[in-house]
């Protein structure tokens, strides 16, 4: 294997009016894929429908987004809210429904390049994050009745609060949380939460991903993974203290994606955060990912 399917389309981007949230880096991780000689097939894909979108969320609160009006449950986000940014994410989160297909029909890893918000609730924004795309395309894989089982591997810098909450009651999906402990958001309950002390760093962060990853994988036995590959627990990311090296996040891809191939368990990539000082850091943190589930690394 030398490439593994890309889910990307250039409407990802939004004016987001100065976030501190690199947009572009979509856009940048495609073009290094291409110009590196290692772009798979990118497929296009379709906005979210409302159907699916209220698989994961409540009527009242996809009204207000979908009118970009800023009521309790939209103004909870740290981030603007117009029509453009509304389209742009669900865009983004029909990505995610995408990879999580590709992934299953190909019986191994896809890439949403974009998606991995996993701060959204069911009935509120949250952070940067308006619709919870992680359990988007769970929820719409199992409703098509292709699978039974899930595991939701979240790595990013920050806990899944969303999802856990999400999924709290769903006995089908495991969700497991692997981050800063003492860092926003206030902290839900997933099925495993694993809060790191500041400035852990690869020797403290890799060991118990080492333990619980294969653990949870032949314990739940998922059908499916969706991967959250945050770059953000990166040391050079302006948003938190992991201070994992680029080697340190190359070995966690490598857990995470190695331990699902040894299985056949096929993996959706969701890109999630990552705020490096240098958006070029944060886009080589989501090649190297690529390159991991490609077998290139
Ligand atoms: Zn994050």
């Amino acid at each position: 294997m030398k490439s593994i399917p890309i889910v990307y389309s250039s409407q990802y981007s939004a004016d987001l009016q100065g976030h501190v949230f690199p947009i572009e880096k979509y856009r940048l991780t495609v073009e290094r894929l291409e110009a590196e000689g290692i772009l798979g097939d990118v497929h296009e894909p379709e906005p979210a429908t409302r159907e699916q979108l209220e698989l994961v969320h409540t009527p009242e609160y996809l009204d207000d987004l979908a009118a970009a009006r800023w009521t309790p449950r939209t103004a909870s986000s740290e981030m603007a809210l117009t029509p453009e940014i509304y389209r742009a994410f669900v865009l983004g989160a029909g990505g995610s429904i995408r990879a999580a297909r590709l992934a299953l029909e190909g019986r191994g890893p896809a890439m949403n390049v974009g998606g991995g918000l996993h701060h959204a609730f069911a009935d509120h924004a949250e952070g940067f994050c308006y619709i919870n795309d992680v359990a988007l395309a769970v929820r719409a894989m199992l409703s098509e009745g292709r699978l039974e089982r899930v595991a939701v591997i979240d790595c990013d810098l920050h806990q899944g609060n969303g999802t856990a909450v999400i999924f709290a009651d769903d006995a089908n999906v495991f969700t497991f949380s692997i981050h800063e402990e003492h860092l926003y958001p206030v902290k839900q309950k997933s099925d495993l939460d694993v809060g790191l002390p500041s400035f852990a760093g690869d020797d403290v962060y890799l060991p118990p991903l080492r333990k619980y990853v294969p653990a949870i994988l032949d314990e739940h036995r998922p059908e499916f993974v969706a991967y959250v590959a945050g770059a953000d627990p990166y040391a050079g990311d302006q948003l938190g203290t992991l201070q994992l090296s680029l080697e340190g996040l190359i070995e966690r891809d490598r857990l995470v994606l190695g331990s699902c191939r040894e299985r056949g368990i096929p993996a959706a990539i969701l890109l999630a955060g990552g705020y490096a000082a240098r958006t070029e850091d944060t886009v080589t943190i989501h090649v190297n990912t690529y390159k991991v589930a490609a077998g290139l690394l």
